[in-house]
This record gives C-alpha cells, sequence and structure tokens, in this order.
C-alpha cells in the first residue's frame, strides 16, 4: 500500500528500511506543508507494523489488522487532533453534544475524503484534557496489535503546558509504542518535543505526481489537471479542491472575466461580481488561474503547444498582442500584491474591481 504514497519515494525507503532492520524510533516527526501525504504515510506506517500479512508488502490493506486501522477501528490506533473543547468526562467521554457531532463529522471526513478540508465552528487547539486521556491509555498494556501507534496531527497546536506534559512521555515511551508527530509549522514546536523525536520532511509534490494523481484517482481530463497541479504549490489538497470546483470552476470564472475584460465591459462584471459574491478562497484560485492565463497568453506567440489551457488556444490567439509580454511582469506582480491584500481582509469587491481594471489594460491594443 506504500506505493499509493506518490511522490515522497525517499521517505517510504528511510521508513521501510526501518521495518526491515527493525529500527523503529520511538517517535518520528513528520513535517512539511499540507497536502504531501503526511497522514496517510504516518497512519500506512503504523498499519505496517502491525499488519497480519506474511508477504513482504506490507501493509497489506486487506487483512483484519488493516481494516481497522483504515477504519480508525483499531483498538491500538490512537488519534490526536485539535478540537473544540469536547468538555471530557474522566473516563474520555465527550459530554458535549454539539462539539460530539462535530468531532464524529472531522472522524468521517478524514476516513472517507481526508483531501476536504474540515472546519471546526469555534476556535481548536489539541486539549490538555485529551492529552491526559492519551497518556492515561500509554500507562495500559496494549490490546491485540504488535505495535501501539499515536499519530498526533498538528502537533504544534498545543499550548505550552500540554506540550510539557507530553514532554515525560516522549522522555520514555512506552515499549511497542510509535508516536508520529504531525506538523506543517515545525518551527511552532518546542525545542524540548523536536530534540526527542526523529523528523522526516516531506516535500511539496511534484506538478507531475500531482497532475498524475488527478487524472489516474480522481478522473480530471488532462488540461484542469495541468493547471490545477500547475497552481497547487505542491499541495495535493488544493489540487483536487480546484479541479472539483468544477460547478462554478475558479477556470471559467477566469475566462469570463477576461474576455469580459477584452470587451470593455465593465458594468455587467461589476454586477456579476455584486451577485455572486465570492469567498476568499474562490477569488485567490481566481487570481491564481489569472496569472496561468497571462502566462499563456505570453507563451501563445512562440510556441502554442506549451500553453496550459489547450483548449483555449483559440481564444488566447485572439486576445495575444505584441505589449503583452511588456505588460505581464507588472500584472503578475499586481496579482501578487491581490493576494496578499486578500489575506490581509481587504474588501474582496474592491479587488475584483482592480483585477479587472489591471486585465482590461493588459489586454487593450
Ligand atoms: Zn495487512
Amino acid at each position: 500500500m506504500f506505493r499509493k504514497i506518490k511522490g515522497q519515494s525517499q521517505v517510504i525507503g528511510l521508513l521501510q528500511s526501518a521495518i526491515e532492520q527493525e529500527r523503529i524510533a520511538q517517535a518520528y516527526l513528520f513535517h512539511g506543508s499540507d497536502g504531501v501525504g503526511k497522514f496517510m504515510t504516518a497512519l500506512y506506517f503504523g498499519m505496517a507494523l502491525n499488519c497480519l500479512s506474511s508477504s513482504e508488502y506490507r501493509p497489506c490493506g486487506v487483512c483484519a489488522s488493516c481494516h481497522k486501522f483504515l477504519s480508525f477501528q483499531h483498538p491500538d490506533f490512537i488519534y490526536l487532533f485539535p478540537t473544540v473543547n469536547l468538555k471530557l468526562s474522566s473516563d474520555g467521554e465527550i459530554r458535549d453534544n454539539e462539539a460530539l457531532k462535530q468531532y464524529e463529522a472531522y472522524l468521517k471526513n478524514k476516513i472517507e475524503t481526508p483531501w476536504q478540508e474540515f472546519f471546526f465552528t469555534g476556535s481548536t487547539e489539541i486539549r490538555k484534557e485529551s492529552m491526559s486521556q492519551l497518556i492515561q491509555r500509554l500507562e495500559l498494556s496494549i490490546h491485540e496489535g504488535q505495535y501501539r501507534v499515536v499519530i498526533i496531527e498538528n502537533a504544534d497546536m498545543m499550548n505550552t503546558q500540554t506540550a510539557n506534559a507530553f514532554l515525560k512521555t516522549l522522555e520514555e515511551p512506552p515499549h511497542n509504542t510509535l508516536i508520529v508527530m504531525i506538523t506543517e509549522r515545525l518551527p511552532q514546536l518546542l525545542p524540548t518535543i523536536i530534540s526527542r523525536c526523529q523528523p522526516v520532511y516531506f516535500k511539496p509534490l511534484s506538478q507531475r505526481v500531482i497532475q498524475d494523481i488527478l487524472f489516474e484517482r480522481f478522473q480530471v481530463d488532462s488540461v484542469l489537471a495541468k493547471s490545477a497541479a500547475r497552481i497547487s504549490g505542491g499541495n495535493l489538497k488544493t489540487a483536487i479542491r480546484i479541479a472539483q470546483d468544477s460547478s462554478s470552476s475558479s477556470r471559467d470564472k477566469a475566462f469570463d472575466l477576461i474576455q469580459m475584460a477584452a470587451k470593455k465591459q465593465d458594468l455587467e462584471y461589476l454586477n456579476q461580481v455584486k451577485s455572486r459574491r465570492d469567498s476568499a478562497d474562490a477569488i485567490r484560485d481566481l487570481i491564481a488561474y489569472l496569472g496561468i492565463i497571462a502566462n499563456d497568453l505570453c507563451v501563445t506567440q512562440y510556441c502554442l503547444q506549451e500553453i496550459t489551457n489547450l483548449d483555449k488556444s483559440e481564444l488566447l490567439e485572439s486576445l495575444s498582442h505584441e505589449q503583452i509580454a511588456d505588460r505581464i511582469p507588472d500584472y503578475l506582480l499586481l496579482l501578487d500584491d491581490l493576494t496578499r491584500k486578500l489575506e490581509g481582509n481587504v474588501n474582496p469587491t474592491l479587488i475584483q474591481i482592480k483585477l479587472f481594471l489591471a486585465t482590461k489594460y493588459l489586454l487593450s491594443p
């Protein structure tokens, strides 16, 4: 099943040789940006250590143990992640009904559609009570597996007090227990935590890998896969979100904007923006697409085959003209600037108007 994890062959090689040589560190720290396979690798690593198959390709994904891991039902699998206040009882039961619903929805999403973001309503952290529960459970013996597997997601999201409580466990971890901490923000972890773990770096996925995953596993057509991969910045989750956002696709919106700007339809555009009320995420994707289209407009002039939006080559050819290449650098700078402003909570309508005006200037003969 390790073969299902694409683009991280170095990491997989390292973990597989640790398994073969039976030299498993007691705690690992998987770090690297979001959407590059850290959680899945941690889960498969734990599965491999408990897999009942005699084949050399472990985890097999089909034995009883693997099944329990994949559905998060294995009694020796403990998964800790940032939550809202669950109002845990002393024996670990969630007493807040609304929080319980969200907790279950989070797990369902993580198991079935892990590439989708899940947002709790309310601020989240790895709570001291959840950590105390974990520490208590680690004092008990293992149920049925070879190894107990603990995955702590977004490990940076615990306060110093909680981290210190866990430090004692990291100093003297119980036998046959694999702890994998996962973070996108390594510098935010306490140095005392980092120094007690074996760090494993996950690099961003290459465009090629993302494109192949979108095409093979999500049946995204090759043109869309190529552009989604290109603007995802190596984050598979972002690429999937963009590729699946087909009903009101950011790509279509970007081409709409391009066409309206070319025809100088200012008022129509403004009305559309007002009625659509796009989210910040949607505008961010729109800006990213405009960047790709701008690049295509430039490339169109000398090598039509190299453009990303091949299906729009006729339109791009009709819009491209000599001055565009000179104007593109400023245009791209403006796109960057608008993305930053979006994060700084500048009015989204204002940002879309600036986008339109800049695009109109870019395309004007
Ligand atoms: Zn198995």
